[in-house]
């Protein structure tokens, strides 16, 4: 036998029956979307490689170390797997003109690569629904973004997740921030790891953001950036703040939330978990006014966040929320494959009907008995069997018997009126 092919490290099939709950979890998202007035977008999976290093920043643990990255093998151009979302939407935003008519609103879902390392709720392939409000300045759409994460928390039956909220301010305001930073590190260079080190002088915002333990300590002592925000700054933010507390969502002020891309201004957020370990950040998000022009669109403001769907998953499981897993109203029992004519015209008259019908088909051992077949007709979930048998069939009759409830009593159909009694049959 030839050497089983195994998929790529770090990225997983999703295979059935958990298949059910992905989809049980973005029927949910895409309501959520509805009654927000979001519009579903689709970009590529691959974009130029220069979209993510200028939009997300050079100095970045995606650009730096997790980007999936090769070369276009005719021509040469540089090529990326997307990291994440929003610089594809923005490019595409920017390359169709989508707001020469006004402000859009947009989600998507699909899959997202890092080169990270493998562990729980971090994977190289995984998903994201992603929102991003493009053409709006105001607080408003800062704080509406926020709680439709809310809201999908409340749809999926969520309560574990809490809401942290900062402000980056604006880029003249980080500026003096960014002063005052270097001199705190400078101060305590020997605690600095090495890519501390490394970032002291290109990016030392990007230090807050370290996962390093051993520096915990330094960076919750360095000087807040909230301090250095002048009024229109302090404004918005405490705008965004007011409309939470006006519908009564909780939120912590977190001076360190610093979110891993460059492109963030004014607010950023997550939502955050304690049952998920050392990946407790559920989703992230904040404003980025400033990288519709900065990959060379037309300048607009815009707002939006990213929410990690394994991780919710797995908050669902954790939290034993029961997700529906869809079974067919019907499964058609077969002793004789013979009779597969009659069969196939009334399960596909159900069907067409909006009945789900699962129908026995052989195996390589052939049709089965009619023993096996029932077992598989409860094994399937259905709630009802439909026993096509040589007698019912010759009075032109199928029998339908629940699988589920004694008390249903034992039916014959005709075969050839399925579209009346279908509807019996529907869950
Ligand atoms: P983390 O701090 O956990 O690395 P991040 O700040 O890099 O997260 P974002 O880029 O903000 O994450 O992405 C938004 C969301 O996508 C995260 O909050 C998380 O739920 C999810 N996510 C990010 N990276 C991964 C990954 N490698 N595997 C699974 N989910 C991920
Ligand atoms: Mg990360």
């Amino acid at each position: 036998m030839a050497e089983q092919l195994k998929a790529v490290k770090g990225m997983n099939d999703i295979l059935p029956p958990d298949s059910a709950r992905w989809e049980w979890l973005e029927d949910a998202v895409r309501r959520v979307m509805r009654r927000y007035g979001y519009l579903n977008i689709r970009t590529p999976i691959v974009e130029p490689t220069p979209l993510f290093v200028r939009g997300l920043g050079e100095v970045t643990d995606i650009v730096e170390k997790e980007m999936y990255s090769f070369e276009d093998r005719l021509n040469g151009d540089p090529l990326t797997l997307r990291p994440e979302g929003t610089a594809g939407v923005v490019r595409a935003v920017a390359e169709h003109s989508l707001l020469y008519d006004g402000p859009k609103r947009l989600f998507y879902i699909g899959p997202m690569f890092r080169h990270e390392r493998p562990q729980k709720g971090r994977y190289r392939q995984f998903h994201q629904v992603g929102v991003e409000a493009l053409g709006f300045a105001g607080p408003d759409v800062d704080a509406e973004v926020i709680l439709m994460a809310r809201a999908l928390w409340r749809e999926l039956g969520l309560t574990d997740v809490r809401l942290e909220l900062n402000s980056l301010g604006q880029p003249e305001e980080r500026k003096a921030h960014r002063a005052a930073l270097i001199a705190h590190f400078e101060a305590h260079r020997e605690q600095l790891d090495e890519e501390a080190q490394r970032r002291l002088y290109s990016n030392p915002l990007r230090i807050l953001d370290t996962k390093n333990p051993a520096m915990q300590a330094l960076v919750e002592a360095a000087p807040k950036l909230m301090d250095f925000l002048g009024e229109a700054s302090l404004a918005h933010f405490n705008a965004v703040r007011a409309a939470l507390e006006a519908v009564g969502q909780p939120y912590r002020i977190n001076p360190r939330l610093v979110r891993g891309m460059d492109y963030y201004n004014l607010t950023v957020f997550e939502w955050v978990t304690d049952r998920l370990g050392a990946q407790g950040t559920v989703c992230g998000g904040g404003r980025y006014d400033g990288l519709i022009e900065q990959i060379g669109g037309k300048p607009a403001p815009a707002v939006g966040w990213g929410l990690g769907i394994e991780r919710v998953l797995a908050l669902l499981e954790g939290a034993g929320v029961a997700v529906p897993t869809p079974v067919p109203d019907a499964y058609a029992i077969v002793p004789d494959v013979g009779a597969l004519p009659q069969v196939i015209t009334t399960v596909e008259a159900l069907r067409a009907q909006g009945v789900s019908v699962q129908m026995h088909a052989a195996g390589p051992g052939g049709q089965g008995s009619f023993k096996s077949q029932f077992k598989k007709a409860d094994a399937s979930g259905a709630r009802y069997a439909l026993v096509f048998g040589g007698d019912e069939l010759a009075q032109g009759q199928v029998t339908v018997k629940s699988l589920r409830d004694a008390s249903i009593a034992q039916t014959l159909r005709p075969l050839a009126e399925a579209a009346d009694w279908a509807a019996s049959l529907r869950g």
